[in-house]
């Protein structure tokens, strides 16, 4: 059989596309290696924002409801901030993903799980699938198929590695612990090169880890056994550790279209570096992706304009995001500093997290009242396009 478009992953970014293109009556394949419902190694937080994306009540895969931010420098000096409705909800994921493509499958997507793609090629009319032992053609190809995309391997050669290497550790908290990440979550700066640590909470077990740039994957584990340490949990109960690249934005656009083949999600390194959300990124790239191709794809077989739709939506967050990566990852005190004086920067970044306002936006506030000098010198410091976008975009939402 040939299909409108064949999906290759089944997390957020493929069951979503898949979704999406069922749902305007295309025939869609939506592959997925593993068996579902299936583990993937994630924090499960998804920003409030999320929820307008979704296409179904996530309330019972809700394990959390978060009203409270704790950001700590190396596990100890404090700043909190709770908040009168929730900005964050806990999710597990092989129940979240699992939902999604559910959806999917609902809206008539073809799903075979447990099936890997080994090798993708693609032509002027069509593209083909290696999947186990047989080759399957359609019109259409999305990668949704990860950090380690093997549409972008055989597509998109011109791929740069992932940028934060990760150690995430499922830790059963004691009722003390349980009591005091009730509803908080707890982001840490200053153990981690480059990076950050999390401590977030699902019912009696945390999600914790830490991610580090790729300079000092060696090490991720003193990382994070210093940050469990220092915020009083213990990695000796962990029941699960997972290491795992996340392929944060890195600054300028790149391909993510090719003929007749899209990249969504991760596999189109689409998280955001300062907070390394990548999920609501994932649902969003998945609807642009299945939104082109039904609409130019059926016409003229032209996915351009996907490529446009991130760039405009997507792509001037994860840089806004990245500017302010590099100073709070690279000069974390001094990020620390920011917060602990001016705390309404917390009740700002509330605004993002709830999708009232725009990381760029955000931006602009976290630097309002700063002298221009001091401004220009991060500006300078945290990339180019700091500069020049900044004129541009001021007052922006
Ligand atoms: C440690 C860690 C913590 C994180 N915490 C958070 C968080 O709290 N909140 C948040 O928003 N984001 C978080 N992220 C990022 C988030 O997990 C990803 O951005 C998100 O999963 C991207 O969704 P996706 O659908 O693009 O990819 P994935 O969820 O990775 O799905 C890709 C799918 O493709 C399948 N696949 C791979 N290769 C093949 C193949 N050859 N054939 C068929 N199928 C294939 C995989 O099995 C997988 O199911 C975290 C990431 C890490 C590593």
């Amino acid at each position: 059989m040939r299909y409108d478009t064949i999906v290759v992953g089944g997390g957020p970014a493929g069951a979503t596309t898949a979704l999406t293109l069922a749902k305007a009556g295309a025939r869609v394949l939506l592959v997925e290696r593993r068996r579902l419902p299936r583990y993937k190694a994630c924090g499960g937080c998804l920003s409030r924002r999320v929820e307008r994306l979704l296409p179904f009540d996530p309330s019972k895969l809700i394990e959390e409801r978060i009203t409270g931010l704790t950001f700590t420098w190396r596990g100890r000096d404090s700043v909190e901030a709770t908040f009168s409705e929730p900005v964050a909800l806990m999710i597990w994921r092989n129940t979240f993903d699992q939902a999604l493509c559910d959806r999917a499958v609902d809206a008539g997507a073809e799903l075979q799980d447990g099936q890997a793609i080994r090798g993708v090629r693609a032509s002027a009319n069509h593209v083909e699938v290696d999947l186990e032992g047989r080759t399957v053609t359609a019109d259409f190809l999305v990668g949704a198929d990860g950090v380690h995309s093997v549409v972008a391997r055989d597509l998109f050669p011109d791929r740069t590695p992932p940028g934060l290497v990760a150690l995430d550790a499922e830790v059963p908290l004691t009722s003390a612990g349980e009591a005091y990440l009730k509803g908080r979550v707890i982001l840490d700066v200053g153990h981690t090169p480059g990076g950050y640590g999390w401590a977030f909470p699902k019912g009696g077990v945390a999600s914790v880890g830490v991610a580090v740039d790729r300079r000092s994957a060696k090490r991720v584990q003193s990382c994070l056994t210093a940050f469990l340490s220092s915020s009083g949990f213990s990695d000796r109960g962990a029941t699960r550790t997972t290491g795992a690249l996340i392929p944060i934005h890195s600054h300028g656009t790149r391909s993510l279209h090719r003929g007749r083949a899209l990249l969504v999600g991760d596999a189109a390194r689409l998280v955001d570096p300062f907070l390394g959300e990548g999920i609501y990124y994932a649902i969003q790239s998945g609807q642009h992706a299945a939104q082109t191709i039904v609409t130019d794809g059926g016409r003229n077989g032209d996915l351009s304009s996907y490529q446009a739709a991130v760039s405009r939506t997507i792509i001037p967050e994860l840089e806004a995001a990245g500017r302010l990566s590099r100073t709070a990852h690279r000069a974390p005190w001094l990020w620390f500093q920011v917060l602990k004086r001016r705390r309404t920067v917390i009740d700002l970044y509330r605004k993002v997290l709830m999708g009232e306002a725009s990381y760029r936006w955000f931006e602009d506030m976290v630097w309002a009242g700063t002298p221009r000098p001091i401004v220009m010198l991060f500006s300078l410091w945290a990339g180019r396009g700091a500069l020049s976008d900044r004129g541009q975009r001021s007052g922006s939402w």
